[in-house]
């Protein structure tokens, strides 16, 4: 177990920073900071930073390949932390995703909503959409969302939470979550409790959280630069 005494002072003064921006950007919008929940994405980072990120007081992680997921959850299980699956996810890596995630970020097809349903326990469960026209970027089109959802909220053991998206390159960050908000609104038509939006990432947090974000993503502004990887 990592103290927090012994962590690099520069992560501590990183994820300090962030979390006071993180509150200034919530109050500016007139929301409660201790409303929105922030996630340390430590893709391709080692277990021993999630180790010093828990002893920093971090709960909620995030990672988007499944089995090196896995692989660090399993070696952090006593943290207690929560993990968040935040990427594109084959249906044949479903059950494994759900052996360790508390949160799947990702659900972009109904075959994927009944890969993760279960007899044990519920699944937060937050339905992608794509921003762009470009289908490899992951996520689902605006048309589909409705149904997806819908298969979400029929399936065993899945706890539909809200939307999902990751902000487009080459569009005001603003205006994409915008656009996010009101995908948010017409889901909430149908279900009302689904009312969470994952959105903003290190680059456009403070846009994401203007617009109703309430599950930020963030990785490079907390961890630093991510190890290089193939
Ligand atoms: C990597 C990743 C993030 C974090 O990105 P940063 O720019 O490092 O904050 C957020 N969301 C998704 C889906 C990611 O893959």
């Amino acid at each position: 177990m990592s103290r927090s005494s012994d962590v690099d002072p520069q992560l501590a003064a990183r994820l300090h920073g962030v979390q006071e921006r993180v509150a200034d950007a919530a109050r500016a919008a007139g929301r409660d900071p201790a409303q929105l929940t922030t996630i340390v994405v430590t893709k391709f980072h080692p277990a021993s930073l999630v180790r010093d990120l828990a002893a920093l007081g971090v709960r909620d992680v995030g990672e988007n390949r499944a089995q090196e997921a896995r692989v660090k959850a399993s070696e952090t299980a006593d943290l207690s932390l929560r993990w968040h699956f935040i990427g594109q996810l084959q249906t044949n890596k479903a059950k494994l995703v759900r052996g360790f995630a508390s949160a799947v970020h990702s659900i972009d097809r109904p075959a994927l909503a009944d890969a993760l349903g279960s007899d044990d326990g519920d699944l937060d469960c937050f339905v992608q959409l794509n921003l762009t026209d470009d289908p490899s970027r992951g996520g689902a089109a605006r048309a589909d969302l409705q149904s997806i959802a819908e298969r979400v909220l029929g399936t065993r053991g899945l706890r539909l939470r809200g939307v999902m998206a990751v902000a487009p390159l080459g569009e005001e960050p603003r205006r994409a979550f915008s656009r996010v908000r009101e995908a948010s609104d017409a889901l909430r038509t149908v279900a009302p409790e689904a009312d969470a939006i994952s959105a903003g990432m290190s680059g456009d947090f403070e846009e994401a959280i203007a617009e109703g974000a309430t599950h930020l993503r963030l990785g490079t502004a907390i961890t630093g630069k991510r190890p290089d990887h193939a």
